[in-house]
């Protein structure tokens, strides 16, 4: 029986690595946009195909424009400390963008652009099929949470949508722009953590009514 639950696990595992590697493969030669006319690179995404955290971002930057992979810029380098300060495993971890193609100037980019990459998103989080996903910044939290979102307003609070759990926050880059939102994103990661810790197992579940003191 055990046997047969590793052989569904590993064969659904090699599903899904043919559907996003298909999907990349695609996306090389993408011009669904104007994106696709101005990149050096189209950058997927990388980590852990069956991660149980998926953070989504707004757009490749630079550094991440040159070498195909996100968040390897000073904002990804802060990504890393983030996720370490917090205690999470990066091999349980997914990270992306809502397009997938860099902005020139390091611009937002515009509703078309994120329209038109929308479904590739959309096809990434259906495979990985996380169990919490981090909105890093407006953008993400407009795409996934709603349009009405304001992150300054909205970060900090679930949102729980289908079987995910959502939570908005700056993205690394605002951190290194203005210090002052380093204490609610590190305010936010620990919930992220706490839930984290929750879903895997690794806090006591809470009783009720508390056991009565001695
Ligand atoms: S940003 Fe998305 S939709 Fe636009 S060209 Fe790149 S992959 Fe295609």
């Amino acid at each position: 029986m055990r046997a047969e639950i590793y052989n569904k696990k590993k064969k659904k595992k090699v599903v899904m690595k043919m559907v996003l590697a298909e999907l990349e493969q695609k996306l090389q030669h993408c011009d669904s946009c104007p994106l696709g006319t101005t990149r050096k690179h189209m950058v997927f995404g990388k980590g852990s195909l069956s991660a149980t955290i998926m953070f989504i971002g707004e757009g490749p930057g630079a550094d991440e424009d040159a070498q195909g992979i996100p968040f390897v810029g000073r904002a990804g380098q802060l990504l890393d400390k983030i996720v370490a300060a917090a205690e999470l495993p990066w091999d349980d971890i997914y990270v992306c963008n809502v397009v997938k193609c860099r902005p020139p100037g390091n611009r937002l980019p515009l509703p078309n652009e994120v329209e038109a990459c929308k479904p590739f998103l959309r096809e990434q989080v259906r495979v990985i099929h996380p169990k919490i996903i981090v909105c890093l910044g407006a953008l993400a939290t407009q795409v996934l949470v709603s349009p009405n979102a304001r992150i300054t307003r909205d970060r900090g609070q679930w949102v729980t949508k289908g079987s995910f759990r959502i939570m908005p926050t700056f993205h690394p880059a605002a951190l290194l722009r203005d210090e002052s939102k380093k204490r609610p994103v590190w305010e936010d990661m620990q919930q992220v953590r706490d839930e984290y810790r929750r879903i895997k197992g690794l806090l006591p579940k809470q009783t009720w009514p508390p056991p009565e003191e001695e």
